[in-house]
């Protein structure tokens, strides 16, 4: 079996690689920035985000129709593999852009279509997913965010949670309980969009336990959101949250972020000795490593046949969840050997004097643990693949 890219896509991922060089700081193509949510971080990322936007990269995909370039959806994987890899700021903002273009593209209505497909595809405004609410993470069906039919508005009260970047978005796509009287519960929500600037939406920043204040709670007051921005059918809004997490769960920086991690510690046990011997004869780390290397190549297969799922437009709802549960625990594996290597360097966080690998290892771990969560949880992802995946009946 040949998996090799073609020369074309050969061509186009050097090009991204030039861009990134371009792009990013140096330090940061090496130890890979944390992303801190300081007001100059911020800036930075929104010029970053507007220069990928300058590439035609978040539309390439889309019809022309829209301003698309209608290019093959391995571009898409191939920029979003090298983003992970490079650990490019901002990328939940990019997976909300496919996440909601796809809305619109697939369940919009031409005018929702013209209206907001340039802003995404600049680059500039910015989109929060608003799914998760206190009482409904697994099970969207139960969203309790209602949304009563005013007449020419829906009158919206109640609390998201876990909306990550609300506090900068411009706009939210949420599931909200439109049709609580539905005979059956999967016709009970409609998805919106809601201008995040309306009077009556408040966010509150949450901090993650890596300290950095993104996912945020969403509260809305009496929030008027007019008829125009409901997308899709009215009582649809859970068929359309379902299609969007496939979307969510499924992408190439699975591989390729561990990948990078891998590098590193390659790197960091041939130059570190520790009583006079090199870490990188400890047979145990040595081992360690290469174990670390068999399971990022079985992930990168993976992740290339939810690419290759996606590109011939088959069902991606197992192959996606097989990615999100392999990729993330993975991902947790993988920093963990990482602390272990770096032995009592692991409790220097960024920024700390003598920190090893700029300390991101010990940012990733406590990043990493939210991953088996975000996006749906492992065990979410188990029962998908036993149900969907291997037909096994539901519980
Ligand atoms: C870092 C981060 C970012 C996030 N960003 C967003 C965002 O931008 N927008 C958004 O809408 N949401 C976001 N989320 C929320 C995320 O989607 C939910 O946390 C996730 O879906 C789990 O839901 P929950 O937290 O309500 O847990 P619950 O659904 O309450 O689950 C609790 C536990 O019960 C288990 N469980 C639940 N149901 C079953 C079942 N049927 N069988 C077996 N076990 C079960 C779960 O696996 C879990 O271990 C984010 C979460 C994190 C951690």
């Amino acid at each position: 079996m040949d998996f090799r890219f073609t020369e074309e896509q050969d061509a186009f991922r050097q090009k991204v690689r030039g861009f990134l060089a371009k792009e990013l700081p140096s330090d940061w193509l090496t130890g890979g920035a944390p992303e801190d949510e300081t007001d100059e971080w911020w800036k930075f990322t929104q010029r970053f985000l507007k220069r990928i936007g300058e590439q035609g990269w978040i539309s390439a995909t889309w019809p022309k129709e829209y301003g698309g370039q209608e290019r093959p959806t391995w571009e898409d994987a191939i920029l979003g593999e090298e983003l992970a890899y490079w650990r490019a700021p901002a990328q939940d903002y990019w997976f909300r852009w496919k996440m909601i273009s796809a809305l619109l593209l697939n369940f919009g209505n031409d005018e929702q279509k013209r209206r907001h497909l340039p802003g995404i595809a600049s680059g500039q405004v910015y989109w929060c997913q608003g799914f998760s609410e206190p009482g409904a993470g697994s099970d969207l069906g139960g969203c309790q965010v209602k949304a009563q039919d005013k007449g020419d508005y829906f009158l919206v009260n109640g609390q998201k949670i876990w909306t990550t970047g609300a506090h900068r978005a411009h706009w939210c796509f949420a599931p909200l309980l439109s049709d609580p009287d539905a005979p059956k519960r999967s016709r009970m929500l409609s998805m919106f969009l809601v201008d995040m600037k309306s009077p009556g939406v408040t966010v509150r920043r949450l901090e993650s336990l890596e300290g950095v204040a993104h996912l945020c709670e969403t509260f809305f007051d009496d929030v008027k959101v007019p008829k125009e921005n409901l997308v899709g059918e009215r009582g649809r809004g859970w068929l359309a949250a379902m299609a969007l997490v496939n979307i969510e769960r499924s992408g190439l920086g699975f591989a390729s972020m561990p990948q990078k991690i891998l590098e590193q510690l390659v790197e960091y046990v041939k130059e570190t000795k520790v009583d006079g011997v090199s870490l990188s004869q400890n047979p145990l780390i040595r081992r360690k490593l290469a174990e670390m290397a068999i399971e990022i190549q079985v992930c990168r297969l993976l992740a290339y046949r939810v690419a290759w799922v996606q590109a011939t437009n088959q069902d991606v709802t197992s192959v996606g969840a097989i990615i999100k549960l392999f990729g993330s625990e993975l991902m947790q594996r993988v920093v963990a050997t990482g602390l272990e290597i770096l032995g009592l360097y692991a409790q220097l966080v960024p920024g700390s004097k003598g920190a090893k690998l700029a300390g991101n290892i010990t940012r990733d771990y406590m990043w990493n643990l939210s991953l088996t969560i975000a996006g749906g949880t492992s065990e979410i992802q188990r029962i998908i693949i036993a149900t969907q995946g291997l037909g096994l009946p539901r519980m």
